[in-house]
C-alpha cells in the first residue's frame, strides 16, 4: 500500500485490512474455492489476494477510488485469468450485468453505503450464492436480532426472511488501517431456498416501515391505517412493532390491500 502510495480518505470510508491472517480467515468463510466472487471495494487489494489464493474461479473487483488500480493491476499481473478490474460506483452498478449467476458477494464495505447496497442486493437473491460482508458491529447486531430486542427492526426482518444470517467473529478496529471508530462484524447471509414465509416485498415493506417507524407504539395505532381486525390473525393489538415475529409480519403483509 505504502508502494503505491494510497492515503486512505475518509470521504470513501476507507479503512484497508492488510492482516492476510484475517483476510484469508474472511475467504475461507465465504466459501469462495471454485466461485464467481464479486468483491465490492477492494481498495489496494488485500482481501482481493486472499480470495484468489483461496481458490476463487474469478473475482469481479468493483473499485471506484481509482488511485487503488495500480496496486489492483500488480495483483492482476499474477491472476491475469481469474482477476477483473471494474472502476465504478458500486451503487450505481447492476451486478447481473457484469457477472454470470450465481455470484458469491464479499466485501469489506464503507459503512455509509452498507446498508443500501445490502438492501439492493437482498432485492436480487436468487442470483446470490452467498454474501460475506463486514460492517460495523451495531449494524451486524441488527442484522441477527431476535424479536423482543431492542436491536430487532426491519433490517432484521427482512434480511432473515430471505438469508440464514450469521455473525462469523468480529474484527478489533486496530488491525484496520486507519482504524474506524468503532468495531466490526463478518457476516455471512445464505440465501434461504425460499423465503422463511410467503410474502410481497413492498407489502412486507410497508407493514415493517408504519409498524416500525412508530416502534414505540401498540400495533392498533401505528398500523391503523391498514384496518387490519388483528385478533382474527391471531395478533394481540397492544404488542408493539418488536414484538412481532418474521412470519407474523409475512402474515400481515398477506393480509393488507394493494
Ligand atoms: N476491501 C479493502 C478496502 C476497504 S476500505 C480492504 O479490506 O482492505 C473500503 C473501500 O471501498 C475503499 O477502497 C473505497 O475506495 C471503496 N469504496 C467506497 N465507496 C465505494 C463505492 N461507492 N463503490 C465502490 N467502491 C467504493
Amino acid at each position: 500500500m505504502s508502494k503505491h502510495e494510497i492515503y486512505a480518505k475518509r470521504s470513501l470510508g476507507q479503512h484497508f485490512l492488510l492482516d492476510t491472517n484475517l483476510t484469508d480467515k474472511i475467504a475461507r468463510i465465504a466459501n469462495v474455492k471454485g466461485s464467481t466472487v464479486i468483491e465490492i471495494g477492494p481498495g489496494p487489494g488485500g482481501l482481493t489476494r486472499s480470495l484468489l489464493m483461496n481458490g476463487a474461479k474469478k473475482v469481479i473487483a468493483i473499485e471506484k477510488d481509482p488511485r487503488c488500480l495500480a496496486a489492483l493491476l500488480e495483483l492482476q499481473s499474477f491472476y491475469s485469468e481469474s482477476l477483473i478490474i471494474v472502476e465504478a460506483d458500486a451503487m450505481n452498478i447492476d451486478l447481473s450485468q457484469i457477472s454470470s449467476k450465481p455470484f458469491n458477494i464479499v466485501a469489506n464495505l464503507p459503512y455509509n453505503i452498507s446498508t443500501p447496497l445490502l438492501i439492493g442486493w437482498l432485492q436480487k437473491i436468487k442470483s446470490i450464492s452467498q454474501m460475506t460482508l463486514t460492517f460495523q458491529k451495531e449494524v451486524a447486531d441488527r442484522l441477527v436480532a431476535s424479536p423482543s430486542t431492542k436491536a430487532y427492526g426491519r433490517l432484521s426482518v427482512i434480511t432473515q426472511w430471505l438469508c440464514n444470517v450469521n455473525i462469523q467473529f468480529n474484527i478489533d478496529s486496530l488491525a484496520f488501517v486507519p482504524p474506524p471508530k468503532v468495531v466490526s462484524s463478518v457476516v455471512t447471509l445464505l440465501p434461504r431456498n425460499k423465503p422463511s414465509a410467503p410474502a410481497d416485498w413492498l407489502k412486507l415493506e410497508k407493514v415493517t416501515y408504519a409498524a416500525f417507524n412508530q416502534r414505540r407504539k401498540m400495533l392498533r395505532s401505528s398500523l391503523k391505517k391498514f384496518n387490519l381486525d388483528l385478533p382474527s390473525l391471531g395478533i394481540n393489538p397492544t404488542l408493539r412493532a418488536e414484538n412481532l415475529t418474521i412470519e407474523q409480519f409475512c402474515q400481515l403483509a398477506r393480509s393488507i390491500r394493494d
